[in-house]
Protein backbone atom coordinates (compact mmCIF):
# COMPACT_ATOMS: atom_id res chain seq x y z
CA UNK A 1 0.00 0.00 0.00
CA UNK A 2 1.44 3.25 -0.58
CA UNK A 3 0.40 6.71 0.37
CA UNK A 4 0.71 10.23 -0.86
CA UNK A 5 0.53 13.23 0.84
CA UNK A 6 -0.74 15.72 -1.70
CA UNK A 7 -1.64 18.92 0.38
CA UNK A 8 -2.33 19.46 4.11
CA UNK A 9 0.95 18.16 5.30
CA UNK A 10 3.43 20.39 7.10
CA UNK A 11 0.64 22.84 5.79
CA UNK A 12 -3.11 23.25 7.04
CA UNK A 13 -4.71 23.94 3.56
CA UNK A 14 -4.94 21.88 0.48
CA UNK A 15 -5.81 18.80 2.41
CA UNK A 16 -5.47 15.72 0.15
CA UNK A 17 -4.17 12.38 0.40
CA UNK A 18 -3.78 9.67 -2.13
CA UNK A 19 -4.19 5.66 -1.39
CA UNK A 20 -2.83 3.27 -3.45
CA UNK A 21 -3.81 -0.42 -2.55
CA UNK A 22 -3.79 -3.51 -4.44
CA UNK A 23 -5.79 -2.33 -7.40
CA UNK A 24 -7.68 0.19 -5.75
CA UNK A 25 -6.91 3.63 -6.13
CA UNK A 26 -8.75 6.42 -4.00
CA UNK A 27 -8.28 10.02 -2.88
CA UNK A 28 -9.45 11.51 0.76
CA UNK A 29 -10.06 15.39 0.79
CA UNK A 30 -8.89 17.57 -2.06
CA UNK A 31 -8.93 20.89 -0.50
CA UNK A 32 -7.60 23.63 -2.04
CA UNK A 33 -4.62 25.64 -0.56
CA UNK A 34 -4.96 29.18 1.03
CA UNK A 35 -3.17 31.99 1.67
CA UNK A 36 0.38 32.19 0.88
CA UNK A 37 1.24 33.88 -2.40
CA UNK A 38 1.92 30.49 -3.90
CA UNK A 39 -1.41 29.61 -2.80
CA UNK A 40 -2.99 29.96 -6.39
CA UNK A 41 0.44 28.67 -7.67
CA UNK A 42 0.10 25.22 -5.54
CA UNK A 43 -4.00 24.93 -6.40
CA UNK A 44 -3.10 24.80 -10.16
CA UNK A 45 -0.47 22.68 -10.19
CA UNK A 46 -2.20 20.36 -7.99
CA UNK A 47 -4.11 16.93 -9.38
CA UNK A 48 -0.78 16.22 -11.20
CA UNK A 49 -1.58 12.69 -11.73
CA UNK A 50 -3.38 10.22 -13.46
CA UNK A 51 -7.32 10.92 -13.09
CA UNK A 52 -8.09 8.15 -15.20
CA UNK A 53 -6.81 5.45 -12.85
CA UNK A 54 -8.92 7.40 -9.62
CA UNK A 55 -11.58 4.85 -8.73
CA UNK A 56 -13.58 6.88 -5.86
CA UNK A 57 -12.78 9.87 -3.16
CA UNK A 58 -13.92 10.24 0.17
CA UNK A 59 -14.75 13.53 1.60
CA UNK A 60 -14.21 14.45 5.43
CA UNK A 61 -15.89 17.56 5.60
CA UNK A 62 -17.25 20.75 3.57
CA UNK A 63 -14.72 23.28 4.49
CA UNK A 64 -12.96 24.65 1.38
CA UNK A 65 -9.50 23.43 2.30
CA UNK A 66 -10.40 19.77 2.30
CA UNK A 67 -13.62 20.15 -0.46
CA UNK A 68 -12.43 22.95 -2.40
CA UNK A 69 -10.66 21.17 -5.82
CA UNK A 70 -13.47 18.73 -5.90
CA UNK A 71 -15.02 20.66 -9.06
CA UNK A 72 -11.01 21.15 -10.33
CA UNK A 73 -10.79 17.49 -10.19
CA UNK A 74 -14.23 16.95 -11.87
CA UNK A 75 -13.28 19.29 -14.46
CA UNK A 76 -9.99 17.43 -15.33
CA UNK A 77 -11.70 14.66 -16.55
CA UNK A 78 -12.70 12.47 -12.99
CA UNK A 79 -15.90 11.23 -13.33
CA UNK A 80 -16.53 8.94 -10.37
CA UNK A 81 -18.39 9.18 -7.29
CA UNK A 82 -17.43 11.21 -4.45
CA UNK A 83 -18.90 9.75 -0.99
CA UNK A 84 -19.84 12.26 1.64
CA UNK A 85 -22.13 12.00 4.53
CA UNK A 86 -25.75 13.67 3.79
CA UNK A 87 -25.46 17.03 5.75
CA UNK A 88 -21.75 17.40 3.96
CA UNK A 89 -23.44 17.01 0.63
CA UNK A 90 -25.82 19.79 1.76
CA UNK A 91 -23.12 22.22 2.77
CA UNK A 92 -21.07 21.43 -0.08
CA UNK A 93 -24.29 22.55 -2.56
CA UNK A 94 -23.69 26.05 -1.10
CA UNK A 95 -20.07 26.17 -0.77
CA UNK A 96 -18.81 24.95 -4.08
CA UNK A 97 -20.96 26.70 -5.86
CA UNK A 98 -19.80 30.08 -3.95
CA UNK A 99 -16.31 29.52 -4.03
CA UNK A 100 -16.44 29.04 -7.92
CA UNK A 101 -18.81 32.23 -7.70
CA UNK A 102 -16.26 34.11 -5.68
CA UNK A 103 -13.33 32.66 -8.02
CA UNK A 104 -15.23 34.54 -11.13
CA UNK A 105 -15.84 37.63 -9.50
CA UNK A 106 -12.14 37.94 -7.99
CA UNK A 107 -10.95 37.40 -12.12
CA UNK A 108 -13.43 39.90 -13.12
CA UNK A 109 -11.80 42.41 -10.30
CA UNK A 110 -8.43 41.75 -11.35
CA UNK A 111 -8.90 42.22 -14.88
CA UNK A 112 -10.33 45.58 -14.54
CA UNK A 113 -7.70 46.68 -12.06
CA UNK A 114 -4.77 44.80 -12.81
CA UNK A 115 -2.05 47.38 -14.35
CA UNK A 116 -1.81 47.37 -18.39
CA UNK A 117 1.48 46.26 -18.61
CA UNK A 118 0.83 43.47 -16.19
CA UNK A 119 -1.87 41.80 -18.45
CA UNK A 120 -1.60 38.25 -17.15
CA UNK A 121 -4.34 37.30 -14.82
CA UNK A 122 -4.71 33.83 -13.27
CA UNK A 123 -8.03 32.53 -14.87
CA UNK A 124 -10.04 30.98 -12.05
CA UNK A 125 -9.68 27.52 -10.86
CA UNK A 126 -13.14 26.12 -12.08
CA UNK A 127 -16.34 28.05 -12.95
CA UNK A 128 -19.99 27.71 -11.16
CA UNK A 129 -20.97 25.52 -13.93
CA UNK A 130 -18.18 22.83 -13.57
CA UNK A 131 -19.13 23.09 -9.74
CA UNK A 132 -22.66 22.36 -10.40
CA UNK A 133 -21.41 19.40 -12.75
CA UNK A 134 -19.41 18.06 -9.84
CA UNK A 135 -22.34 18.31 -7.58
CA UNK A 136 -23.52 15.49 -9.41
CA UNK A 137 -21.01 13.03 -8.42
CA UNK A 138 -21.87 13.57 -4.57
CA UNK A 139 -23.21 9.90 -3.10
CA UNK A 140 -24.73 10.29 0.40
CA UNK A 141 -23.87 7.86 3.28
CA UNK A 142 -25.58 8.00 6.37
CA UNK A 143 -22.78 7.68 9.44
CA UNK A 144 -22.06 4.58 11.08
CA UNK A 145 -23.41 2.77 7.48
CA UNK A 146 -20.89 0.37 6.28
CA UNK A 147 -20.62 1.32 2.03
CA UNK A 148 -18.20 -0.72 -0.30
CA UNK A 149 -16.81 1.66 -2.87
CA UNK A 150 -14.96 -0.55 -4.44
CA UNK A 151 -14.84 -4.48 -4.55
CA UNK A 152 -11.66 -4.41 -2.12
CA UNK A 153 -12.82 -1.74 0.17
CA UNK A 154 -15.34 -1.14 2.58
CA UNK A 155 -15.99 2.27 4.97
CA UNK A 156 -17.82 3.80 7.32
CA UNK A 157 -18.44 7.56 8.49
CA UNK A 158 -18.27 8.63 11.81
CA UNK A 159 -19.03 11.53 13.14
CA UNK A 160 -15.89 14.06 13.92
CA UNK A 161 -17.55 16.45 16.14
CA UNK A 162 -15.91 19.37 13.64
CA UNK A 163 -18.50 21.24 11.80
CA UNK A 164 -22.04 19.71 10.89
CA UNK A 165 -21.35 16.71 8.65
CA UNK A 166 -17.42 16.16 9.63
CA UNK A 167 -16.31 12.64 9.67
CA UNK A 168 -13.54 10.35 10.56
CA UNK A 169 -13.12 7.68 7.50
CA UNK A 170 -13.04 4.46 8.82
CA UNK A 171 -11.56 2.45 5.65
CA UNK A 172 -10.43 -1.22 5.31
CA UNK A 173 -8.59 -2.29 2.47
CA UNK A 174 -8.17 -6.01 1.33
CA UNK A 175 -5.29 -6.64 -0.19
CA UNK A 176 -3.34 -9.71 -1.48
CA UNK A 177 -0.89 -9.66 1.94
CA UNK A 178 -4.46 -9.09 4.45
CA UNK A 179 -6.72 -6.47 5.46
CA UNK A 180 -5.31 -2.88 6.59
CA UNK A 181 -7.42 -0.68 8.58
CA UNK A 182 -7.25 3.06 7.41
CA UNK A 183 -8.41 5.59 9.90
CA UNK A 184 -8.06 9.18 8.12
CA UNK A 185 -9.09 11.53 11.92
CA UNK A 186 -10.45 14.71 9.15
CA UNK A 187 -10.32 18.00 11.34
CA UNK A 188 -11.49 16.85 14.73
CA UNK A 189 -13.85 19.13 16.94
CA UNK A 190 -13.46 20.29 20.49
CA UNK A 191 -15.25 18.55 23.07
CA UNK A 192 -15.53 21.28 25.08
CA UNK A 193 -17.51 23.32 22.23
CA UNK A 194 -20.94 22.25 23.04
CA UNK A 195 -21.93 23.11 19.66
CA UNK A 196 -21.20 19.16 18.09
CA UNK A 197 -20.79 15.82 19.97
CA UNK A 198 -17.23 15.00 21.06
CA UNK A 199 -15.51 13.26 18.10
CA UNK A 200 -16.47 9.55 17.98
CA UNK A 201 -14.23 7.22 19.95
CA UNK A 202 -11.77 5.10 17.32
CA UNK A 203 -10.36 1.95 18.83
CA UNK A 204 -7.92 1.17 16.41
CA UNK A 205 -6.17 1.23 13.18
CA UNK A 206 -3.51 -0.02 11.35
CA UNK A 207 -2.18 3.03 9.31
CA UNK A 208 -3.66 6.79 11.11
CA UNK A 209 -3.94 10.37 9.62
CA UNK A 210 -4.04 12.33 12.51
CA UNK A 211 -4.47 16.02 12.33
CA UNK A 212 -2.56 18.41 14.23
CA UNK A 213 -3.73 22.11 13.66
CA UNK A 214 -3.57 22.92 17.21
CA UNK A 215 -0.93 20.47 18.16
CA UNK A 216 0.96 22.65 20.04
CA UNK A 217 -1.55 25.14 21.75
CA UNK A 218 -4.14 24.53 24.72
CA UNK A 219 -7.54 26.35 24.33
CA UNK A 220 -8.94 28.40 26.88
CA UNK A 221 -11.79 26.74 28.74
CA UNK A 222 -15.61 27.90 28.27
CA UNK A 223 -15.96 30.15 31.44
CA UNK A 224 -12.52 31.92 30.16
CA UNK A 225 -13.69 32.12 26.39
CA UNK A 226 -17.09 33.49 28.02
CA UNK A 227 -15.60 36.11 29.96
CA UNK A 228 -13.53 36.95 27.28
CA UNK A 229 -16.18 37.53 24.88
CA UNK A 230 -18.22 39.53 27.55
CA UNK A 231 -15.40 42.34 27.46
CA UNK A 232 -15.13 42.24 23.74
CA UNK A 233 -18.23 42.98 23.08
CA UNK A 234 -19.90 44.70 25.74
CA UNK A 235 -17.03 47.40 26.04
CA UNK A 236 -17.12 48.37 22.72
CA UNK A 237 -20.74 48.51 21.29
CA UNK A 238 -21.51 51.83 23.01
CA UNK A 239 -19.10 53.53 20.74
CA UNK A 240 -18.00 50.79 18.02
CA UNK A 241 -18.71 47.90 15.80
CA UNK A 242 -17.05 44.53 16.61
CA UNK A 243 -16.06 42.40 13.93
CA UNK A 244 -15.86 39.16 13.64
CA UNK A 245 -14.33 37.28 10.19
CA UNK A 246 -15.80 33.50 10.43
CA UNK A 247 -16.05 30.32 8.34
CA UNK A 248 -19.34 30.77 7.11
CA UNK A 249 -19.78 26.86 8.08
CA UNK A 250 -19.52 26.27 11.59
CA UNK A 251 -17.50 29.21 12.82
CA UNK A 252 -20.04 31.69 12.16
CA UNK A 253 -22.81 28.98 14.10
CA UNK A 254 -20.42 28.50 17.15
CA UNK A 255 -20.22 32.41 17.63
CA UNK A 256 -23.58 33.38 17.22
CA UNK A 257 -24.60 30.55 19.53
CA UNK A 258 -21.84 31.64 22.08
CA UNK A 259 -23.62 35.50 22.38
CA UNK A 260 -26.80 33.69 22.45
CA UNK A 261 -26.20 32.44 25.53
CA UNK A 262 -24.72 35.24 27.06
CA UNK A 263 -27.49 37.47 26.14
CA UNK A 264 -30.21 35.23 27.26
CA UNK A 265 -27.69 34.40 30.55
CA UNK A 266 -27.84 38.41 30.49
CA UNK A 267 -23.57 38.83 30.91
CA UNK A 268 -24.68 40.67 27.56
CA UNK A 269 -26.87 43.31 26.88
CA UNK A 270 -29.83 42.91 23.69
CA UNK A 271 -27.78 42.46 20.61
CA UNK A 272 -27.74 43.16 17.60
CA UNK A 273 -25.95 40.79 15.03
CA UNK A 274 -25.64 40.99 11.02
CA UNK A 275 -25.12 37.76 9.44
CA UNK A 276 -23.28 39.60 6.22
CA UNK A 277 -22.35 37.22 3.86
CA UNK A 278 -25.04 34.34 1.70
CA UNK A 279 -23.34 31.34 2.18
CA UNK A 280 -22.87 31.95 5.97
CA UNK A 281 -26.94 32.63 6.04
CA UNK A 282 -27.71 29.46 4.20
CA UNK A 283 -25.59 27.54 6.31
CA UNK A 284 -26.85 29.20 9.29
CA UNK A 285 -30.36 27.83 7.86
CA UNK A 286 -29.08 24.63 6.94
CA UNK A 287 -27.62 24.09 10.42
CA UNK A 288 -30.93 25.37 12.03
CA UNK A 289 -32.90 22.34 9.86
CA UNK A 290 -30.31 19.47 11.45
CA UNK A 291 -30.28 20.55 15.01
CA UNK A 292 -30.64 16.74 15.88
CA UNK A 293 -27.04 16.76 15.23
CA UNK A 294 -26.21 19.57 17.79
CA UNK A 295 -25.97 19.44 21.21
CA UNK A 296 -29.26 19.53 23.20
CA UNK A 297 -27.37 22.85 24.26
CA UNK A 298 -27.92 24.54 21.55
CA UNK A 299 -31.35 22.94 20.61
CA UNK A 300 -32.61 24.72 23.60
CA UNK A 301 -30.60 27.62 22.52
CA UNK A 302 -32.34 27.89 19.30
CA UNK A 303 -35.79 27.53 20.97
CA UNK A 304 -34.63 30.23 23.19
CA UNK A 305 -33.58 32.57 19.74
CA UNK A 306 -36.92 32.12 18.44
CA UNK A 307 -38.79 32.78 21.42
CA UNK A 308 -36.73 36.24 22.34
CA UNK A 309 -36.02 37.94 18.63
CA UNK A 310 -35.72 40.95 20.96
CA UNK A 311 -32.81 39.83 23.11
CA UNK A 312 -30.26 38.78 19.89
CA UNK A 313 -31.78 40.63 16.83
CA UNK A 314 -30.34 38.52 13.85
CA UNK A 315 -30.45 39.95 10.42
CA UNK A 316 -28.99 38.57 7.44
CA UNK A 317 -28.11 40.94 4.84
CA UNK A 318 -28.32 39.37 1.08
CA UNK A 319 -27.59 42.33 -0.79
CA UNK A 320 -24.74 43.76 -1.67
CA UNK A 321 -26.21 47.46 -1.34
CA UNK A 322 -27.58 45.73 1.88
CA UNK A 323 -23.71 44.91 3.09
CA UNK A 324 -22.47 48.47 2.04
CA UNK A 325 -24.77 49.82 3.77
CA UNK A 326 -23.47 48.24 7.21
CA UNK A 327 -20.54 50.65 6.73
CA UNK A 328 -22.77 53.41 7.40
CA UNK A 329 -23.32 51.72 11.08
CA UNK A 330 -20.84 53.81 13.35
CA UNK A 331 -21.66 51.72 16.81
CA UNK A 332 -23.98 49.01 18.63
CA UNK A 333 -23.63 46.54 15.60
CA UNK A 334 -22.14 43.02 15.76
CA UNK A 335 -21.11 42.14 12.40
CA UNK A 336 -20.07 38.24 11.09
CA UNK A 337 -18.63 37.71 7.63
CA UNK A 338 -16.35 35.54 5.55
CA UNK A 339 -13.83 34.81 5.15
CA UNK A 340 -12.78 33.28 8.35
CA UNK A 341 -9.08 34.28 7.73
CA UNK A 342 -10.11 37.76 5.85
CA UNK A 343 -8.81 36.86 2.75
CA UNK A 344 -11.69 37.17 0.30
CA UNK A 345 -15.59 38.19 0.53
CA UNK A 346 -17.21 41.45 2.23
CA UNK A 347 -15.16 40.63 5.59
CA UNK A 348 -12.72 42.97 3.55
CA UNK A 349 -14.66 45.61 3.27
CA UNK A 350 -15.97 45.48 7.19
CA UNK A 351 -12.17 45.63 7.88
CA UNK A 352 -11.38 48.37 5.81
CA UNK A 353 -14.33 50.59 7.31
CA UNK A 354 -13.86 49.27 10.98
CA UNK A 355 -9.61 48.53 11.46
CA UNK A 356 -8.94 52.38 11.97
CA UNK A 357 -10.91 53.22 14.25
CA UNK A 358 -9.99 52.85 17.89
CA UNK A 359 -13.62 52.10 19.35
CA UNK A 360 -14.11 49.19 17.28
CA UNK A 361 -12.87 45.68 18.22
CA UNK A 362 -11.93 42.38 16.07
CA UNK A 363 -12.64 39.12 17.21
CA UNK A 364 -10.48 36.36 15.52
CA UNK A 365 -11.92 33.13 16.62
CA UNK A 366 -10.76 30.64 13.62
CA UNK A 367 -7.37 29.58 13.07
CA UNK A 368 -5.21 31.88 10.42
CA UNK A 369 -2.93 30.15 8.42
CA UNK A 370 0.51 31.87 7.50
CA UNK A 371 0.51 34.22 4.28
CA UNK A 372 -3.56 35.31 5.32
CA UNK A 373 -5.08 38.83 6.03
CA UNK A 374 -6.15 37.45 9.44
CA UNK A 375 -2.87 35.64 10.71
CA UNK A 376 -1.29 39.35 9.93
CA UNK A 377 -3.52 41.04 12.22
CA UNK A 378 -3.18 38.32 14.69
CA UNK A 379 0.72 38.83 14.52
CA UNK A 380 0.05 42.70 15.68
CA UNK A 381 0.38 44.16 12.04
CA UNK A 382 0.23 48.06 12.63
CA UNK A 383 -0.68 48.41 9.08
CA UNK A 384 -2.15 45.95 6.45
CA UNK A 385 -3.72 46.54 2.99
CA UNK A 386 -6.48 46.15 1.56
CA UNK A 387 -7.90 46.55 -1.71
CA UNK A 388 -4.84 48.62 -2.56
CA UNK A 389 -5.11 50.56 0.01
CA UNK A 390 -2.80 50.93 3.21
CA UNK A 391 -5.02 50.72 6.48
CA UNK A 392 -4.26 51.89 9.64
CA UNK A 393 -4.97 48.96 12.60
CA UNK A 394 -6.44 50.82 15.57
CA UNK A 395 -9.35 48.61 16.53
CA UNK A 396 -8.96 46.19 19.57
CA UNK A 397 -7.99 42.70 18.34
CA UNK A 398 -9.10 39.90 20.41
CA UNK A 399 -8.45 36.64 19.81
CA UNK A 400 -10.27 34.27 21.43
CA UNK A 401 -9.30 30.48 20.61
CA UNK A 402 -12.11 28.79 22.89
CA UNK A 403 -14.54 29.09 20.05
CA UNK A 404 -12.21 27.16 17.57
CA UNK A 405 -14.06 23.94 15.60
CA UNK A 406 -10.38 21.80 16.43
CA UNK A 407 -9.74 20.07 19.09
CA UNK A 408 -6.32 21.65 20.82
CA UNK A 409 -2.81 19.52 21.89
CA UNK A 410 -5.09 17.74 25.06
CA UNK A 411 -8.10 17.67 23.04
CA UNK A 412 -6.51 15.26 20.30
CA UNK A 413 -4.23 13.42 22.30
CA UNK A 414 -6.96 12.06 24.43
CA UNK A 415 -8.58 11.22 21.29
CA UNK A 416 -5.65 9.19 20.47
CA UNK A 417 -5.71 7.46 24.08
CA UNK A 418 -9.15 5.90 22.47
CA UNK A 419 -6.55 3.63 20.64
CA UNK A 420 -6.36 0.01 21.97
CA UNK A 421 -2.68 -0.16 20.68
CA UNK A 422 -0.45 1.86 19.06
CA UNK A 423 -1.15 2.07 15.02
CA UNK A 424 1.73 0.30 12.95
CA UNK A 425 2.27 4.05 11.23
CA UNK A 426 0.79 7.20 12.28
CA UNK A 427 0.74 10.32 10.09
CA UNK A 428 0.56 13.93 11.55
CA UNK A 429 -0.47 16.11 8.99
CA UNK A 430 -3.08 19.27 8.62
CA UNK A 431 -0.40 21.27 10.94
CA UNK A 432 1.77 24.01 9.79
CA UNK A 433 5.65 22.75 9.85
CA UNK A 434 6.69 22.98 13.36
CA UNK A 435 3.62 22.47 14.86
CA UNK A 436 3.00 18.97 12.91
CA UNK A 437 6.50 17.99 14.18
CA UNK A 438 6.55 18.81 17.58
CA UNK A 439 2.73 16.96 17.98
CA UNK A 440 4.13 13.66 16.61
CA UNK A 441 6.90 14.07 19.31
CA UNK A 442 4.66 14.33 21.93
CA UNK A 443 2.42 11.58 20.42
CA UNK A 444 5.70 9.02 21.12
CA UNK A 445 6.12 11.06 24.64
CA UNK A 446 2.98 10.63 26.13
CA UNK A 447 1.65 7.35 24.35
CA UNK A 448 4.94 5.43 23.72
CA UNK A 449 3.72 5.17 20.25
CA UNK A 450 6.82 4.58 18.10
CA UNK A 451 6.31 4.68 13.99
CA UNK A 452 4.98 8.26 14.40
CA UNK A 453 5.95 11.12 11.77
CA UNK A 454 4.95 14.48 9.74
CA UNK A 455 4.90 13.88 6.36
CA UNK A 456 5.85 16.91 3.78
CA UNK A 457 3.49 17.46 0.78
CA UNK A 458 4.45 15.68 -1.90
CA UNK A 459 6.06 12.73 -0.11
CA UNK A 460 4.68 9.07 -0.47
CA UNK A 461 5.35 6.51 2.06
CA UNK A 462 4.81 2.86 1.45
CA UNK A 463 2.64 1.44 4.67
CA UNK A 464 2.44 -2.14 4.33
ZN1 LIG B 1 -12.34 21.99 8.78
Amino acid sequence: MRISFLGGAGEVTGSCTLVEAGDARFLVDCGMFQGGHDAWAKNLAALDFDLRRLDFVLLTHAHIDHSGLLPRLAALGYRGPIHVTVTTAELLEVMLLDSAHLQEKETEWRSRHSDARRRHVMPPLYNVNQARACLEQLRTIPYETEFHPHPAVSCRFHDAGHILGSAIVDARVHTASGTRRLVFSGDLGQAASGLLPAPARIDGADVLLVESTYGNRLHKTPDETRSELVRAVSGTLDKGNVIIPAFAVGRTQAVLYALAELARAGSLPPLRVFIDSPMAEKATLITRRHLERLTPRVRELDRWMRGNPGELELRYTREVEESIALNQIRSGAIIISASGMCDAGRIKHHLRWNLPRSTCAVLITGFQAEGTLGRRLVDGARNVRIFNDDIPVRAQLHTIGGLSAHADRDGLLSWLRGFARAPARTFVVHGERATADGFAEEVKRQLGWTRVEAPQRGETHAAG
